[in-house]
């Protein structure tokens, strides 16, 4: 695990480098969904301190888990999976960011449940860049007033977008779907200059390379990093 997490470090740093970026402004989230804590801790020790997770419950359990183990600074843990409503609660409550914000609803019950002694909830907001071949995310076009809403909500912290583009091997397929995605950033920037809207969370084990040609902020990394997720386990539960 060790060898595969600085394997994806210098992966990152070669990828910025190719476009004379400098990869401090990266940051590697490790998804570790389906692996235990124990794969949690061995990544907490060779210096990984954000994680992601897909399903909810898995999440808290194994954030319990790792804060009653791990001695050392603070990990960080980002929701990424879909949302149900009722989730919201469990997510308000444990979780530092969450990435699958599609729809004002969930918003609007996140923020009404965030307790006040946390900080704000980091909030992106997803986005369909693939049309059809996707069913989840915002449509481009239902960003501007999604957006405009989100930000108003007094319990989140509106930072970015985030999009899992239909997966292909055509490194041009591939940028053509980041950039869209980069694009809506940059629309939502002009239209709401007072938000610091930073985060642009695309890229995974099969494209980060092209994701961070495209301005990638974020890359969240599961396979590359923990190895192959079982089958079984890789299905989120109905
Ligand atoms: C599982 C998952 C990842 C990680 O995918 P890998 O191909 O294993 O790197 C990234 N983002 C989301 C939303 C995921 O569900």
């Amino acid at each position: 695990m060790q060898g595969n997490l600085a394997a994806v470090i210098e992966r990152i740093s070669r990828a910025a480098a190719a476009v004379s970026r400098d990869s401090a402004g990266l940051t590697l989230l490790a998804v570790s969904k389906t692996f235990g804590v124990a794969e949690v801790l061995a990544a907490a020790r060779a210096g990984q301190r954000c994680f992601g997770e897909n399903y909810v419950q898995e999440a808290v359990e194994k954030m319990a888990q790792a804060a009653a183990r791990w001695p050392g600074p603070p990990l960080q843990w980002h929701m990424i999976g879909p949302i149900q409503s009722n989730k919201t609660r469990a997510i308000a409550e444990h979780l530092d960011w969450v990435h699958s914000v599609d729809r004002l609803k969930i918003a609007q019950r996140l923020s009404e449940q965030r307790p006040d002694h946390l900080p704000p909830l980091q909030v992106l907001l997803q986005v369909n860049v693939s049309g059809e071949a996707s069913k989840s995310g915002a449509a481009p076009e239902e960003l501007p007033a999604l957006a405009l809403a989100v930000a108003a909500l007094p319990r989140l912290r509106l930072r970015g977008l985030m999009a899992i583009p239909a997966p292909t091997d055509d490194v041009l397929l591939q940028r053509a779907a980041f950039a869209r995605l980069r694009t809506c950033l940059e629309q939502l920037r002009l239209q709401l200059p007072d938000l610091s809207l930073d985060t642009l969370s695309m890229g995974m084990s099969a494209d980060l390379e092209s994701a961070i040609a495209e301005g990638s902020t974020l890359v969240r990394v599961g396979t590359a990093i923990f190895g192959a997720r079982s089958r079984a386990a890789a299905t989120p539960a109905p």
